[in-house]
This record gives C-alpha cells, sequence and structure tokens, in this order.
C-alpha cells in the first residue's frame, strides 16, 4: 500500500473493508446509517455527484432536512424548509424512522456532536460525528475505534475550488 504520495506526503492507509475510503487523499463516506439501521446516504443529495447525506433536522422554529457532503471536513450543506440561523443548534433525526441521532460527545462549543454509524449495527467503534450547532466546524471520524483528526487531513490536503461554508438553498 502507498503510504506517501509523490509530495512526500502521508497518506494514511484506510482499510478497505470500511464502508469508507481515501478517495483522492480524502475520507469519503460511502454509508451511513441511524442507530436503527437505515441508511442516511443516498442520491437525494448530490455533492460533486457524490451521494450526499440526508437527514432530518429541527430547530425552535421549523423542521426540514438538511443535506451534508460525504467527503470528510468538507463543510457544505443544503437545508430544505429550515431557515438557519448562524450559532444555532439543530436535534437531527432519522428521516426514515424519526429516532434522534445520539449523541457522540460534547463538543467545544458547547453543542452536541451526534452520531451516524458507518455500519447498519449502530457500533460507535466505527461512526462518523458532526456538531449540531450550524457553522460550527466540528466533526470528527471513528474507525476501529481511533479517531481521525481532521486537522491532520486538512493541512495535508489543501484543496481550493470547493465551497467552504454554509449555505443556505431553503
Ligand atoms: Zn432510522
Ligand atoms: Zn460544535
Amino acid at each position: 500500500m502507498r503510504i506517501y504520495n509523490q509530495k512526500g506526503m502521508l497518506v494514511i492507509p484506510y482499510s478497505r473493508k470500511k464502508v469508507t475510503n481515501l478517495y483522492d487523499n480524502m475520507v469519503l463516506v460511502k454509508n451511513c446509517y441511524c442507530q436503527n439501521g437505515h441508511s442516511l446516504i443516498g442520491n437525494r443529495v448530490n455533492f460533486n455527484s457524490l451521494n450526499g447525506i440526508y437527514l432530518k433536522a429541527r430547530n425552535e422554529k421549523q423542521e426540514g432536512f438538511i443535506g451534508l457532503s460525504p467527503v470528510y471536513g468538507e463543510k457544505c450543506r443544503i437545508a430544505w424548509d429550515l431557515d438557519l440561523a448562524e450559532g444555532e443548534i439543530l436535534h437531527f433525526f432519522c428521516p426514515t424512522c424519526n429516532a434522534d441521532l445520539p449523541v457522540f460527545s460534547p463538543c467545544h462549543c458547547g453543542a452536541e456532536i451526534i452520531t451516524l454509524f458507518l455500519k447498519p449495527d449502530a457500533d460507535y467503534t466505527d461512526c462518523i460525528g458532526i456538531c449540531s450547532r450550524v457553522n460550527c466546524t466540528n466533526s470528527v471520524v471513528r474507525s476501529a475505534g481511533e479517531l481521525m483528526s481532521l486537522a491532520a487531513l486538512n493541512n495535508s490536503h489543501k484543496r481550493s475550488g470547493l465551497i467552504q461554508g454554509f449555505f443556505n438553498l431553503g
């Protein structure tokens, strides 16, 4: 397995049997699930021809849907039927069974990081976590029990031309 790329940057070897893969030095989430095994990814949302993560979300006033990029660390979001205010905290649900997505850990911003499981059996050793606060950049990936650092990924792979940050088409 190739460990370093042409520029000598470290490429994190990532098991192919997992549902995530290295995708041009990025981690692409191919599948994720609620705690009841419902898929949260599909072609209802699309980011650069990649199937996106699709969640039900609620704030104090409205209920709608949020689409997230399946590329770990890429802060692209789309909202439907939901007007989001910077810094507000959302509640996330499975769009299929309406279950509250479970808390992974507290976020440094004071909100909670919610869990999306990488396997249908709700195993916290393989999951991604995203902060429930609009515009908080914190997200985590835990694979085989090990946390992957977004900072490490970003430092080794600065990309341009991608939309960073939140945008609302709702
Ligand atoms: Zn569900
Ligand atoms: Zn946060």
